[in-house]
């Protein structure tokens, strides 16, 4: 596992339980999801009603799960946790639509992996409060209908626009969540290192909030990588020179590349000038398979405008010259 990479591990689940934000006060940056969800849920505690559907998207370790439980926690429900893949066939969903309680929320995180016959009966669960549950099978098979309380579905998934139009118009309020400015980096950092009783100084945080790739999960993995180097090798601290040295340990640099990052834009820039160059070429060149390359290094390095993908191949920009100290070759004068 990369220490960089946004997906959840082994020890991000055992910790971050304890890091999440309780309430919509608490929960950092995401100004605008923020403010957009607390007129929705203090309405809907004005009328005394269930609140209305609400679909999350963003990219992984942005606080979607955090926020699903947020939306409980300011409802006064209880909140199930489920995901799209976990649900293989309709009776999976039927089951746990049913048992739920007036009010619950339910958080179904990767919505769009859903199968289609549970899709299509969670269109009418969404809308009418109601499912068909199939019983017999072949000609006897017969729908008998089952009324279920209110509740609040909060879906997750990395690009609303992986849904099908039906399934994303049954949701009363859609939150957009962007990746995080640094100085919002830095406050997570702060916040979970006083919830994990480390001293951080503001520059410590500052540096580890430089390679998080806006991504608070990240923050939070590499604050304890660096607090295991400080105990180890120094005073405990988490200051910017301990953040920069157990993150070379690391090979996580300044802007949160990793080696894998690195290797692609040397490759690029070393071997092919900069480019433009296919993929494949790139990818054997880095001694990688095509997609990982693709998929693991290249959306993070297109985000920061270090390269550019183009009808002809992969394009290094000026800023990738930069980032490595390269010089980019000079076209001949003439
Ligand atoms: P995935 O899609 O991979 O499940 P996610 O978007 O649901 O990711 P969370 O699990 O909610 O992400 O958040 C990951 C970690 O980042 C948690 O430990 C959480 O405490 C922390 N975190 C997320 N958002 C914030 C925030 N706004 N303020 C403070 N901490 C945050």
């Amino acid at each position: 596992e990369r220490l960089v990479g946004a997906a959840a591990d082994g020890e991000d689940l055992a910790v971050e339980a304890a890091l999440r934000p309780k309430d919509l006060e608490e929960f950092i940056g995401q100004t605008r999801v923020r403010e957009q969800l607390d007129l929705v849920l203090r309405a809907a505690r004005a009328r005394g009603a269930t609140a209305d559907h609400v679909l999350l998207s963003g990219a992984p370790g942005l606080g979607k799960t955090t926020l699903s439980m947020i939306i409980a926690a300011e409802m006064g429900a209880p909140i199930r946790i489920t995901s799209g893949p976990a649900i293989q066939h309709a009776g999976d969903l039927a089951a746990i639509l049913s048992s739920l309680t007036e009010g619950e929320v339910l958080f179904l995180d990767e919505i769009h992996r859903m199968s289609r016959p549970a899709e299509e009966m969670l269109y009418m669960a969404m809308e009418d409060f109601r499912v068909d549950v199939i019983v017999g099978k072949g000609p006897g098979a017969t729908a008998i209908p089952l009324e279920l309380p209110p509740f609040t579905l909060v879906g997750a998934t990395t690009r609303a626009g992986l849904l099908p139009p039906p399934l994303r118009d049954r949701f009363g309020f859609t939150g957009h969540m962007e990746f995080y400015a640094p100085d919002e980096l830095e406050r997570v950092v702060r916040r979970s290192a006083r919830l994990l009783d480390v001293e951080v100084t503001d520059d410590g945080a500052a540096e580890i909030a430089g390679r998080s790739r806006g991504t608070p999960r990240i923050a939070n993995r590499l604050l304890r990588r660096v607090r295991d180097y400080a105990q180890v090798r120094a005073d405990g601290v988490v200051t910017r020179e301990a953040a920069r040295r157990a993150l070379a340990v690391y090979e996580v640099d300044e802007r949160g590349l990793d080696r894998l990052d690195r290797a692609v834009l040397n490759a690029l820039l070393s071997l092919f000038g900069g480019g433009p160059v296919g993929l494949s070429t790139l990818s054997v060149a880095v001694g990688e398979e095509r997609e990982t390359v693709e998929e693991v290094a290249e959306p993070f390095l297109v985000r920061e405008g270090l390269l550019a993908r183009t009808p002809r191949g992969r394009v290094a920009t000026p800023a990738a010259w930069r980032h490595l100290g390269m010089v980019p070759p000079q076209p001949a004068a003439g």
